[in-house]
């Protein structure tokens, strides 16, 4: 398309800034055997390595197998913005879970980010965790949602508290002239993503689990006892999770169906001045606001500003990523309009059309977990939790989420990016409203 590529990629990690801080380089073996245990976990994101090690954690004889790299996908690309909450609007679907379920997703919601925090803690993850996050107003109508949003924490039993801020508030935590107030709380925070998914991956190790890298599956055999095969081996096991989102392909076409790999892209711009850098964002927070294609951004522990947006659902990225990237991080910050960018890269989102996370079974031995809307770091974590529940003989939860319907793109595979991107240049029109 015009103006646009396809993100470059190899089975090595991409050109991120994650990638070039990362605390040490993963050099798991290829599978080049038959092997057999009681799970085989595919895909080495947050959802598939938090799966395996929930697995292990339990006991269980664990085998993770990513196609590239541990965090390779979505996981070692994102903004590190650890935000609550899983999927939009639960309430959309209390006919099928009924008020229970909905009420359970919101628990959910809250105890996600906890689990990101005790696994920190509990296995000595190096990642930079920071709590503090601001949701930053454009328009008079998003402080109004802010405050309902404010409201709404409260209503379920968040028990951190939501502040609404003026513009000159604000400025205490985001010093920028574009926003007039915004929304902070301590809940939600940030990280530097591969770090913690290769800490967990670790932790994995810890526990007995098996993990093998460039080592992606080609085929799923179903069964008594399904296998999976790579090009050079296979496992064969008691249960099999896919966990590849967006990156899957076309491995379970009912799968790939109902998922829309779309493209975000980040800049990673050179260590700042710490004063410059503490003048910009004094509150060291994550920040967001609330349009569709929406920008999201923070400091990184070396003082540099991540600064990401530019989600679209071609799944391409501009050819000139860095200086478009540029530009609207110069649209916040001046300041930054002519500072040196280090990384530019993209990655891909899984959009649902609901915007739920996608979980269930296509046999009683076959999971999958998958699409979390570009809002995953910390759902990826609960969602895994209660996969390996259910595995466990505990399905209540994954059962809610398992109750939730979830439709095809329309259009197959031919007319659906096409039709999606008709629909997001609408919801941006609304936006600039
Ligand atoms: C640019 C960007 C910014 C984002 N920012 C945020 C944010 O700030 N906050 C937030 O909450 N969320 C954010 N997200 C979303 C979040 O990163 C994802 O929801 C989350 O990381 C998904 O994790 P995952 O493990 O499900 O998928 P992924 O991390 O994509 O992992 C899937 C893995 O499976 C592997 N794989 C696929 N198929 C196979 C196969 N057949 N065999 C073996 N391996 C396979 C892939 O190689 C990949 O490593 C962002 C996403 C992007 C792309």
């Amino acid at each position: 398309m015009f103006g646009l590529r396809a993100p470059r990629e190899s089975q090595e990690h991409t050109d991120s800034y994650y990638a070039a801080s990362a605390n040490w380089k993963t050099a798991y073996p290829r599978l080049e055997e038959d092997l057999s245990c009681d799970a085989v976990v595919v895909g080495g994101g947050f959802s598939g390595v938090n799966t395996a090690l929930e697995l292990a954690e339990r006991g269980l004889d664990v085998i993770l197998l990513e196609g590239n790299r541990i965090s390779w996908g979505a996981t070692g690309r994102n903004g590190g913005q650890i935000i609550g909450g899983i999927g939009h609007d639960p309430e959309r679907f209390i006919k099928r879970i009924g008020e229970s379920g909905v009420r359970s997703i919101y628990q959910m919601g809250i105890e996600a980010r906890d689990i990101i925090r005790e696994r920190v803690e509990r296995y000595g993850i190096d990642c930079d965790l920071k709590w503090g996050y601001c949701d930053v107003a454009l328009k008079p109508r998003h402080m109004k949602q802010f405050a309902q949003w404010r409201d709404f924490e409260k209503s379920i039993g968040n028990p951190h508290s939501y502040t609404l801020l003026d513009r000159d508030e604000l400025k205490q935590y985001v010093n920028s002239d574009r926003y007039l107030g915004g929304l902070h709380n301590n809940a939600n925070g940030h990280i530097q993503p591969l770090n913690l998914c290769i800490g967990e991956a670790k932790a994995l190790e810890t526990h007995g689990g098996r993990i093998f890298e460039q080592s992606r599956v080609t085929g799923l055999e179903h069964g008594d006892r399904p296998r999976v095969m790579t090009e050079q081996g296979s496992v064969i096991a008691r249960q099999v999770v896919l966990a590849g989102n967006a990156y899957l392909g076309g491995l379970v076409p009912k799968l790939a169906s109902r998922i829309l790999p779309s493209c975000s892209s980040v800049i990673a711009t050179e260590p700042l001045d710490p004063a410059l850098a503490a003048s910009l964002i004094p509150g060291d927070v994550a920040v967001c606001d609330p349009r569709t294609a929406l920008d999201y951004f923070r400091l990184s522990a070396d003082k540099r500003m991540l600064f990401g947006g530019l989600s679209n659902y071609t799944g391409l990225e501009p050819k000139d990523l860095e200086a478009v990237m540029r530009r609207k991080m110069a649209a916040v910050f001046p300041q930054l309009a002519n500072v040196r960018i280090d990384h530019a890269w993209s990655g891909w989102i899984g959009i649902g059309l609901n915007r739920m996370p996608q979980l269930g079974q296509l046999a009683s031995n076959v999971t999958y977990i998958q699409a979390y809307s570009g809002h995953g770091v910390a759902p990826t974590h609960m969602m895994a939790k209660i996969t390996a529940d259910k595995l466990t003989g505990l399905p209540e939860r994954f059962d809610v989420m398992a109750n939730i319907n979830h439709l095809p793109f329309p259009g197959g595979k031919l007319l659906r990016r096409p039709g999606l991107a008709v629909g997001m240049a609408y919801y941006k029109a609304l936006d600039a409203l």
